[in-house]
């Protein structure tokens, strides 16, 4: 029996920086659910979409051209598996929470806390876990998927028919920016249309 993989997808630029600190951070990503965490994947098809839904340049950019990725598997060993759930200390990696899936029927995402260690040496109790990195080109998905993929699960409510506050197009779709995605400053509590959306994040 072989221990499962744990996928993540990023963009190049990110994995610029894997390379270079030869680990894997809350500081690697352009957007994270969180100062304290990022997420793995149990699936190649649910770090893709992941990556598809996260606030940054590549996934705006991915509604309406092909894109350019990088997968990265981590092969952690039944050991490393352990120590990672079992561990109470955040300053190395900590796996302390997952959530299930849409269906229930599988783990969704493992929340890491910490980095993941891609060389030995590095004082981490994990040692150094083997990875394999695959890049790769995305279709372009579609202003409407994007939207649905990337605006609807993260903004407070859903879109409806207004004014959008940034180029004053009425009626149109719109999403509301909330106080509670941090990474919206000066975006709070208006409604904002689906290219207005993508030039924040293409602009930001
Ligand atoms: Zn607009």
């Amino acid at each position: 029996m072989t221990a499962p993989s744990a996928f993540l997808v990023i963009q190049p630029q990110e994995f610029d920086m894997v390379r270079r600190n030869l680990c894997i951070g809350v500081s690697t990503f352009q957007d994270t659910p969180s100062k304290n965490f990022w997420k793995l994947m149990p699936t190649k098809q649910y770090a893709m979409d992941t990556a598809l839904a996260a606030f940054t340049t590549l996934s705006a950019r991915s509604a309406t051209e092909p894109t350019r990725w990088i997968m990265i598997e981590l092969k952690f060993t039944e050991k490393q598996w352990m120590m990672l759930f079992c561990s109470d200390n955040f300053n190395t990696a900590a796996v302390t929470h997952m959530t299930r899936g849409p269906t229930n029927s599988t783990w969704y995402q493992y929340r890491v806390f910490g980095d993941i260690p891609l060389y030995e040496g590095s004082g981490n109790i994990l040692g150094a876990v083997e990875y394999d990195i695959y890049e790769f080109s995305w279709p372009a998905i579609g202003m409407e998927v994007w939207a649905e993929k990337c605006l609807a699960p993260r903004l407070a409510r859903g879109w409806e028919f207004a004014c959008c506050q940034q180029c004053g197009t009425f009626p149109t779709q719109v999403w509301w920016a909330d106080d509670l995605n941090s990474p919206l400053q000066g975006k709070s509590r208006r409604p904002y249309c689906i290219k207005c959306w993508m030039n924040w994040l293409l602009h930001e």
